[in-house]
């Protein structure tokens, strides 16, 4: 036993002891880890070991890029075979859909740097002969793509962390977490205390458990995972694994017979009510009336599974997420980190996560941009146990389906409405929901006034209304009302509040009472950790509004910063109801309204009033998201109704619609304003993200300057593109080739209705940013030719705007 460390890492599976490797090989070797029974007992010991690595993101492929890197070479460097077999991956389309899915990923795949080839349904049998290729559209070949035996690869990564001088504690359960003014200070043992700066809870399926006592929810759900072992036919052990999405299943060669597993629609949630303590090295019952329709799918894959003696059928737990992705990162209490939710990816991905999470640690910031990952994701509506379970249930039941972009989740919902939502409903309003939030896509009954030859191609064009188009073009010529109520409102107060955003922020916010300012908080590398805006109304007294998704990270990342109690910060988004009028009529619209001088003159761009709009106290501010003149009016959520229809009312006469956020987005897409998350993310830096016009360097110090400056001009830029072909849309991670070279990838895009046209944005190197280069877009396997133009594209004098 030892008494103390700087980081305990809770749990010997293979999440477990990547990370504490990857602490000891960067150099973090005062390091222990803490398994309640022997290593790889939990999940590891029973997964099937297939590594695929293709995700739909740079950074998640990256990640996974990273273990197969690791696995390559951890046997010979600590002397212990890892199984580690590189046989590469098939993945069937079995449907046209399926197919269109492949060429979308095989564009990826190019600009995320994967070797990844589309090959004929002959071609893939010859690769794996026991399937038959009746209905194959075609299949891609990822030959980097492998499997290994998941419990010699965590011993393999255990011995290289002990040799690096870490500290395995194996038959130690950990009791209780020791916090302390928000912050772990120990973790006590069934063996004693061991005091530390850091605790990570890569418990598997207890992580849950493990994270209450910590008071920290993990949002994870255990699910009963299956997989079938046939009797050896002297299959050849170098096939490729294989994946038939459309069957659900998938296969790995296995001393001569064949693993067979797969995602059934009827998932089996286990273990809810609390896991048995001795629940180590143990399966659970095989459930053949679950597995039956999954190995009928397989058997019209690979025929002769109909003959084949099964093995056994291996029925094991496995912790998944309420959407698919790993839960990583710092929690709520400082120094209690959580690694956990893998979802059924957990060995692909071992290698490269212990590594984000080691340099995490030790760095303070991942290497990859870990948004998608990021425990601070989920809201506090995962603290329910029964709404986590049935948005993991959706997820597990279609994990394998094609989804469309536009593509709504169902389940849990509804959960946070607007108060004007009852007014959504009656208008037709299509919902998509966002964090929880259900909020407007588009209103169904605006349709007919929209263009039907206006929809796009492809798949662009399933989940789509002409009301898009329609909801713009009134924004365009009159007026729209959107209801953003779902933004999320951080209130920053208190004597020491300006200096202290002045730290955080690029841009200068400590300035008069009632400006707005648009700004981007940076991390130390000047990448855009939050893009949001900041209202002063008071001397005391900031408003940040930010979106929908991002309050809990931003209000995460802006308390990180805090030093003492001159400053507090609030999340009032509950508090405040918002509805944006934006439009060239708006002034006409709600002048009427209020008492308070809508004029140019006297309400100038980027400031706030506190103004009355008929009898409802609103915050106005006169900012913009569409590039038209125009308020949004914040109000406290009682009023809102009344407010709603009471701009209703003043809009109808001058041509106003409603308009919902699909209508925005191709408004935003024109002016050229970005999205984080997708445009400008934690490793962009402002500059090259275009937003330089929002940094002050000469202002003084704040929290990533100094890296701005060293990095000097930017080599590589955000850049607008106008494709040839209108009704070709991207749908993202599309590849931007010059000379037939992928030298970019699409962060976002869309049509444009005023300017009519297929816009895309890219990161592209400088020298290719001038306007008028020509380019192409890698489009479901077609090269769509672009050109890069000026932007923004619609107003670029800012002349709607400035009124
Ligand atoms: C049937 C099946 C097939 C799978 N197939 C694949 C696949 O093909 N490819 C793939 O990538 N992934 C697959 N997986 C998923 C993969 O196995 C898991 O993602 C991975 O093993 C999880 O590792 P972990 O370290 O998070 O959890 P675990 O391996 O469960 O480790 C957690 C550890 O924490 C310990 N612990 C819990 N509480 C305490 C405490 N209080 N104190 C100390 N220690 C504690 C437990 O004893 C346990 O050993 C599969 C999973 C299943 C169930």
């Amino acid at each position: 036993m030892i008494e103390r460390a700087r980081v305990v890492v809770i749990g010997g599976g293979i999440g477990g002891c990547s990370i504490l490797y990857w602490l000891a090989r960067l150099g973090w070797t005062d390091v222990a880890l803490v398994e309640r029974s022997e290593l790889t007992s939990g999940s590891t010991f029973h997964s099937a070991g297939l590594v695929g690595q293709l995700r739909n993101s740079l950074s998640l492929t990256q990640m996974m890029m990273n273990s197969v890197d690791l696995y390559r070479t951890l046997g010979d460097e600590v002397e212990l075979e890892t199984g580690w077999r590189e046989v590469g991956s098939l993945r069937l389309a079995s449907s046209q859909e399926h197919m269109e899915e492949l060429e979308r990923q095989a564009a990826w795949a190019e600009t995320f740097g994967l070797p990844l080839h589309l090959i004929s349904a002959d071609e893939a049998q010859s690769m794996f002969p026991p399937m038959s290729s009746d209905g194959v559209f075609g299949a891609a070949l990822l030959p980097s793509d492998g499997y290994v035996d998941p419990s010699q690869l965590t011993l393999a990564l255990a011995r290289g962390a002990r040799q690096r001088g870490a500290t395995i504690l194996t038959n130690t359960r950990v009791t209780a977490i020791r916090v302390e003014n928000n912050r772990v200070r120990a973790v006590e043992t069934d063996q004693g205390t061991i005091e530390c700066e850091y605790v990570v809870n890569a418990g598997g399926i207890y992580a849950h458990e493990i994270g209450l006592l910590a008071g920290v929810h993990v949002p994870l759900v255990p699910m009963a995972h299956q997989y079938a072992i046939t009797k050896p036919t002297g299959l050849a052990r170098d096939m490729p694994t294989l994946r038939d999405p459309a069957r659900l299943v998938y296969f790995r060669a296995e001393s001569g017979g064949l693993v067979v597993g797969g995602y059934e629609r009827n998932p089996s949630v286990w273990g809810l009510g609390g896991i048995a303590s001795d629940f180590n090295s143990r399966l659970l019952e095989p459930d053949w009336d679950r597995f039956a329709p999954l190995y009928e799918a397989a058997i019209s894959r690979v025929p002769e599974l109909a003959e084949a003696e099964i093995v056994t059928l291996i029925n094991g737990p496995e912790a998944f997420t309420p959407d698919g992705e790993f839960i990583l990162g710092e929690s709520t209490v400082a120094g209690f980190w959580v690694a956990a939710g893998f979802c059924a990816h957990g060995i692909a991905g071992a290698g490269g996560m212990g590594r984000l999470m080691a340099e995490w640690i030790i760095d303070g910031q991942p290497s990859l941009d870990a948004w998608a990952l990021d425990s601070r994701r989920f809201g506090p509506q995962y603290r329910s146990r029964d709404y986590t379970l049935v948005r993991t249930d959706e997820i597990y039941a279609t994990y394998y389906d094609v989804k469309y972009p536009g593509h709504e989740r169902q389940a849990g919902r509804p959960l946070k409405v607007s108060p004007a939502n009852a007014r959504h409903r009656d208008l037709g309003a299509a919902f998509g929901e966002k964090s929880g939030w259900e909020r407007v896509n588009w209103y169904e009954s605006n349709a007919s006034a929209g263009d039907e030859s206006t929809r796009p191609d492809g798949w662009a064009g399933m989940l789509w209304s002409p009301a898009i188009g329609a909801e713009h073009l009134a924004c365009r010529a009159n007026a729209a009302l959107f209801d953003e109520s779902s933004f999320a409102k951080l209130d920053v107060t208190g004597s020491g509040a300006a200096a202290f955003l002045e730290r955080l922020c690029a841009n200068g916010v400590a300035r008069r009472v009632g400006a707005v300012t648009y700004t981007q908080l940076l991390n130390p590398r000047g990448g855009v950790e939050c893009d949001l805006t900041v209202t002063r109304l008071a001397e005391d007294r900031f408003r940040i509004v930010t979106g929908t998704a991002f309050g809990n990270h931003d209000g995460a990342w802006i308390r990180q910063h805090l030093e003492d109690d001159s400053v507090a910060v609030e999340d009032v988004t509950s508090k405040y109801a918002c509805f944006a009028l934006w439009g060239p009529r708006a002034r006409d619209i709600l002048q009427p309204l209020t008492e308070c001088d809508l004029s140019h003159e006297a309400f100038g761009y980027m400031s706030a009033k506190e103004v009355n709009v008929g009898a409802v106290p609103c915050l106005a501010v006169r900012v913009t998201f569409v590039g038209e003149l125009g308020w949004e009016l914040y109000c406290p959520s009682e009023y809102a109704l009344r407010l709603w229809d009471s701009l209703m009312a003043a809009g109808q006469p001058h041509g106003m619609m409603p308009g919902g956020y699909r209508a925005i987005e191709s408004l935003r897409l024109e002016k050229g304003y970005r999205v984080w998350g997708s445009d400008v993310t934690t490793t962009d830096s402002p500059f090259e993200a275009g937003l330089g016009f929002a940094v002050k360097m000469n202002k003084g110090e704040f929290i990533g300057r100094d890296a701005l400056e060293a990095a000097g001009e930017p080599t590589r830029r955000l850049a607008c593109l106008v494709l040839d072909e209108p009704r070709s849309l991207v749908l993202g991670s599309e590849p931007v080739r010059h000379e037939g070279r992928a030298l970019g990838r699409v962060t976002s895009g869309g049509f444009g209705y005023s300017v009519e046209s297929s816009i895309a944005y890219a990161y592209l190197p400088v020298e290719l940013v001038e306007p008028g280069t020509r380019l192409s877009v890698g489009i479901f396997g077609r090269d769509v030719g672009a050109e890069v133009r000026a932007e923004p594209l619609f107003d670029p004098g800012n002349e709607k705007v400035r009124t």
